[in-house]
């Protein structure tokens, strides 16, 4: 695998990263993901349109593990994939929560598919974990993609707030939580 293995602290931790927010793809991994529905197509020489297009069907699959979020930059918000979070779309907004893909075993995820953010985060004893994919490389990675994330993003983000999407989203997780919670004590 490329990256760094878990340590014995992330038993220990039990994923606190991984509750905290799901980790960044690379559009590498987006790739591998989009490869399965693609067979006939190199995906570098399909239309942006159609590009764009491939990425929402992947983006809408109702059991889908992908989400698309941006960080803030000196020219605006900048759009990258992220793995989705219990209860959320695939739009993050508010980006905190824990990613669709932890259970209290671990990473359901074999690990060389887990996306780059997961397998480049090293972890170490005192748990100052490193993050070695950072976001210079994601702005050198996804700049091709901006104008893809951010047209999905922006017609979503809008369509959500306006449907109660995001309400919703936001009682289910509440509920999850506090369901956590109870089982917990
Ligand atoms: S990488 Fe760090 S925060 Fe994540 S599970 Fe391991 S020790 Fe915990
Ligand atoms: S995919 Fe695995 S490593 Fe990445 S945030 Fe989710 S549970 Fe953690």
């Amino acid at each position: 695998m490329e990256g760094y293995k878990p340590g014995k602290e992330c038993a220990l931790c039990r994923g606190r990263c991984c509750r905290e927010k799901g980790c960044s793809l690379s559009p590498e991994d987006m790739k591998k993901e989009l490869k399965k529905s693609i067979r006939q197509k190199d995906i570098a020489c399909l239309p942006e349109n159609e590009l764009s297009e491939r990425i929402l069907v992947m983006l809408k699959d109702p059991e889908g593990l992908y989400a698309i979020d941006h960080f803030s930059t000196e020219s605006g918000p900048f759009f990258y994939l992220r793995m989705r979070h219990k209860c959320y779309t695939f739009v993050g907004i508010d980006a905190i929560g824990e990613c669709v893909a932890l259970t209290e075993e671990g990473c359901t995820l074999p690990e060389e598919r887990r996306p780059m953010g997961g397998r480049f985060l090293e972890s170490n004893e005192k748990m100052q974990c490193v993050q070695h994919y950072t976001r210079e490389m994601m702005r050198e990675d996804w700049k091709p993609y901006q104008k893809i994330l951010s047209y999905i993003f922006e017609e979503y983000e809008r369509k959500f707030q306006e449907d109660g999407t995001f309400d919703r989203c936001d009682a289910a997780y509440f509920d999850w939580m506090k369901s956590q919670r109870e089982k917990n004590r």
